[in-house]
């Protein structure tokens, strides 16, 4: 398949573990801020061949995992009431809220739809103009611009009854607070490719100035992982700390203007919630004022909702990388993908999904002794 198997290509990758393997004299520890490429690292192996003394952290990459429980609330309550039509993607209906999830108000007789795109959502609220449809607006920068046109575009079309509950969320003030936790040992980051197609790079030397860390823009092909870790290691090595692009067939520095345009249009940038974090500033989403009217928590009035986290569940430590999935104690005996006590393994891009997957099943990776035979990438 061409643009794939490239990409997988296992001399290529025994080319570049070896350039890491040399240029690595000290011991680093860098963080993947997105899932797909935490599921891409673990798939293929990436960190077991890498030399013991650099580590991978998988931070908050995970858009599933990262919306917060009060959100999932507000999700469950609207969904639960009659007349509406609540709109999702799949892997947000298992997702645990404090005491049932989407799949429960499904089973109760509440009208939950699993859709492939936002516009299917408004499709439906098109076709129902006597029902009230929500969409469940998560994710990063990656998916905010498509969820963003639908608001545009229920105005256009004069659709009144299609709403949106919005989680979105934004990186660079992810790593920013990362960065400023008081046990951070990130040096450098791998920044997710797909986010930076949509905004760019501008956001980021800051950052790698601010902290004195490079950030090397990767995309999610075990080659594209492989040559962010070699670039990353070499910036270390050299005392470096710049912003570099390692997706270049993907990301320009300016992203897709377009994407953001649309999104300057229809969001403004707010305060978010990330669920095991806490509020960071400016790090999500919400609709303008312009278009305040189409945002579900407005039209349903569902504040006042009351929490209770599991007690369980140390999700809030997987996604800062404190600590790795199966060094929780529920992690593949009382909290399986078929019975998740948290949402990092419900998501297909959560953390404990993709070591369950894959069978990571022992105790930590760090501090092993170098694997140097590249024999299972690709
Ligand atoms: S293994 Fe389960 S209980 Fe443990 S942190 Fe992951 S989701 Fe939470």
């Amino acid at each position: 398949m061409k643009y794939i198997e490239e990409f997988n290509d296992p001399e290529l990758a025994k080319r570049l573990l070896e350039d890491i393997h040399a240029t690595a004299t000290r011991p680093w520890t860098m963080m993947e801020v997105c899932g797909g490429q935490t599921h891409s690292i673990i798939r293929h192996g990436i960190d077991q061949l890498l030399p013991g003394h650099i580590e991978l952290i998988h931070g908050p990459g995970c858009p599933v995992c990262v919306t917060p429980l009060e959100m999932i609330d507000k999700a469950l309550e609207i969904a639960s009431r009659p007349g509406v039509v609540f709109c999702s993607f799949g892997d947000m209906l298992r997702v645990p809220g404090t005491d049932r999830d989407l799949f429960r108000i499904k089973s109760a007789g509440g009208d939950v739809r699993v859709v492939y795109s936002p516009l299917d959502a408004l499709e439906i609220a098109q076709r129902h103009p006597d029902r009230e449809v929500v969409f469940f607006g998560v994710g990063f920068e990656t998916t905010a611009p498509a969820n963003a046109m639908t608001v545009h575009e229920a105005r256009r079309r004069g659709i009144r009854n299609y709403s949106m509950l919005i989680s979105h969320v934004r990186v660079p003030p992810a790593i920013e607070a990362i960065m400023r936790a008081p046990h951070c040992r990130v040096q450098a980051f791998l920044a997710a490719g797909h986010v930076c197609s949509v905004m760019g790079t501008a956001e980021y030397p800051a950052l790698a100035d601010r902290f004195g860390v490079p950030i090397v823009v990767t995309g999610f092909e075990p080659l594209d992982i492989l040559e962010g870790v070699r670039r990353t290691v070499r910036q270390l090595e050299s005392g470096e700390h710049r912003v570099e692009n390692a997706y270049p067939r993907a990301v320009r520095e300016e992203g897709n203007p377009a994407a953001r345009r649309m999104l300057e249009e229809v969001f403004e940038v707010t305060d978010r919630a990330w669920r095991g974090i806490g509020v960071i500033p400016a790090s999500g989403w919400r609709l303008s004022k312009a278009f305040r009217e189409y945002d579900a928590e407005h039209r349903f009035e569902v504040g006042g909702i009351t929490t209770r986290e599991s007690g369980v569940c140390r999700s809030g430590e997987v996604l800062q990388g404190l600590i790795r999935p199966n060094e929780c104690e529920a992690f593949g005996t009382t909290c399986t993908p078929r019975n998740p006590l948290g949402a990092t393994m419900v998501s297909s891009e959560g953390a404990c999904a993709a070591y369950h997957l894959y069978r990571r099943l022992g105790g930590p990776a760090r501090g092993t002794e170098p694997v140097r035979e590249a024999t299972s990438v690709g």
